[in-house]
């Protein structure tokens, strides 16, 4: 019926559908193009145990300055890969980066105490978000168990981040390939939560199954605190980990005061500006927790 308007408006909306469409069209060609030629680049952002105060890990987030469209933010490449077998192409590049640099964190050796950086002979993890479609994808388990080999590491290393929306997906097929990650001792969370679709029921599920590690909440009800609401389901959500027996993951920590908040409602782990920002493979080997 769109086509039925007429004079200014309707041509100011054919403008802006046509240029909407034309910025993604050459997006995913750029896309392409720096997934191929290896120019999409990986920055992590450090997981932190907030009662032990040490790192426990980073989380890889894919980075894309284009020479013809300048800086990228994932929230719109992603958006346009996640549904195409360009996001294959992008998991198995942010993949390969992530495990190379761990490999190279879990391999120093802290000048401090003279002994690995992993204290207490746990390595450091590497934190990679995958897409929804990727989950009904038979070849990711072995994929990432064959990654992690040729950097010489456990699959175990790995964490995959999921949203709820892939989790709640209970097709024979996804069923299969959490069964296998599972088996592989490849681990997982769920990002994001708080804003998607997951039930109970399915949560226990797949707790049960041994591939949930952790539920990261979503950086939004941490960005709300101190507001009584926020306070409540923050609590909520911590109870609800502790039901099902996994982490409890806060993103999106910026000040002391939401930190302190979090770790008096029994946050375990957390991430964010308040610790540092993603930073490059280098910057992350060289990291130290501060104060
Ligand atoms: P996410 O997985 O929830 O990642 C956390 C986002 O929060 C990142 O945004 C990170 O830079 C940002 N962040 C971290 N600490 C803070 C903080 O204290 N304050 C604020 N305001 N933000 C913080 P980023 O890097 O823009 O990524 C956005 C989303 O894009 C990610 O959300 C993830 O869903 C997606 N993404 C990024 N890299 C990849 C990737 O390699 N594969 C897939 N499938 N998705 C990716
Ligand atoms: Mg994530
Ligand atoms: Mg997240
Ligand atoms: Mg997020």
């Amino acid at each position: 019926y769109a086509a039925k308007r007429s004079g200014r408006a309707a041509h100011r909306f054919y403008r802006a559908d046509a240029d909407r469409a034309s910025r993604r069209l050459k997006v995913s060609t750029r896309l392409r193009k720096a997934i191929t030629s290896g120019s999409l680049d990986v920055e992590f952002q450090p997981i932190v145990d907030l009662t032990a105060s040490r790192i426990t890990g980073f989380e890889a987030l894919a980075r894309w300055n284009d020479t013809q469209l300048g800086p990228v933010g994932p929230d719109e490449f992603i958006a346009l890969a996640e549904n195409s077998p360009l996001i294959d192409e992008l998991f198995d590049l942010v993949l390969d980066r992530s495990l190379r640099a761990a490999a190279n964190w879990n391999a120093q050796i802290d000048a401090t105490t003279a002994t690995p950086r992993a204290k207490g002979g746990e390595l450091l993890t590497v934190g990679v978000n995958v897409a929804a479609r990727q989950l009904r994808d038979r070849t990711l388990p072995s994929r990432i168990v064959d990654a992690a080999a040729s950097a010489g590491l456990t699959p175990s290393c790995v964490v995959l981040e999921l949203t709820e929306t892939a989790l709640m997906d209970d097709s024979g097929r996804s069923r299969a390939v959490i069964g296998a990650l599972r088996d592989a001792g490849i681990r997982a969370l769920i990002d994001d939560y708080g804003i998607g679709y997951s039930n109970m029921a399915r949560l226990s599920d797949l707790s049960a199954t041994g591939l949930l590690d952790g539920i990261k909440i979503d950086r939004t009800f941490v960005s709300d605190l101190p507001t009584d609401r926020a306070v409540t389901l923050l609590e909520m959500f911590v109870t609800t980990t502790k039901a099902l027996g996994v982490s409890a993951i806060a993103e999106g920590i910026e000040s002391d005061e939401q930190l302190n908040l979090l770790k008096s409602l029994g946050y375990r782990f957390g991430q964010g500006w308040r610790f540092a920002k993603p930073m490059s493979a280098d910057a992350a080997a060289r990291f130290r927790l501060g104060d």
